[in-house]
């Protein structure tokens, strides 16, 4: 599950991103409304937290784009107490929920549940490539009869893997979805990671690899 998250206060788009790391979701962050609306665009995530007040273009601007382009992104936005107009607002252009700050990470962490489940979301359909199989619930990748358990870093490389099917996946990628933070130790666990899978593949007599393109990234070949 891929979450974007718009938020311009810094510590708090920090704090929720990690929050939400915690609990196995990939998390991007956007520190304005503009960026925020191209990477929403871009088709690449599952789930959106949007901040009202934000600097170049707010919140119910960038909602009432997506829905007028017809992007069916489930969002929940996040209102100062102040705004309650606001949300009102925010419902009538096309927000699944609302959330008023300051809120207790519990509550945020329902909400995304809530909302994801709600609306059917995907977690029933396991991303497939080739003859693999990465089962979202019980968290094991499998081929064939076989299969084995991924560890959640594991995982969610693999299934940014899978959804970038054909395409590369830079380390620069994986580092800012799943780690949050670029110092050099998360790139260096990139590279470990990639063994793992890689040795996991081998174990279950996949015709899958994870071939390296130099300087590019990574690529799953043999479907
Ligand atoms: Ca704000």
């Amino acid at each position: 599950m891929r979450i974007l998250v718009v938020e311009d206060e810094k510590g708090l788009a920090d704090a929720v991103s990690a929050l939400l790391r915690r609990e196995g979701y990939s998390v991007e962050t956007a520190n304005d409304g503009k960026t925020g609306l191209e990477k929403a665009l871009s088709g690449r995530f599952d789930c959106m937290i949007l901040d009202i007040m934000l600097p170049g273009m707010n919140g119910l601007d960038v909602l009432t784009y997506l829905r007028v382009k017809e992007i069916e992104i489930p969002v929940l936005l996040l209102t100062a107490k102040s705004e309650v107009d606001d949300k009102i607002k925010g419902l009538d252009c096309g927000a699944d929920d609302y959330l008023t700050k300051p809120f207790v990470t519990g509550e945020l962490l329902a909400r995304v549940r809530a909302m994801t489940r709600r609306l059917g979301m995907a977690q029933d359909i396991n991303p497939r490539y080739g003859d693999i199989t990465l089962d979202l619930k019980k968290g094991e990748l499998s081929c064939g009869a076989n299969s084995i358990v991924l560890g959640r870093k594991e995982f969610q490389m693999m299934e940014m893997l899978i959804s970038n099917s054909g395409k590369n996946t830079t380390k620069e990628d994986f580092v800012s979805r799943i780690w949050g933070s670029d110092d050099d130790s998360a790139y260096n666990n990139v590279e470990v990671y990639i063994s793992f899978l890689r040795k996991k593949l081998q174990m279950l007599h996949s015709n899958v690899q994870i071939k390296t393109r130099r300087g590019i990234g990574y690529c799953l070949e043999g479907a």
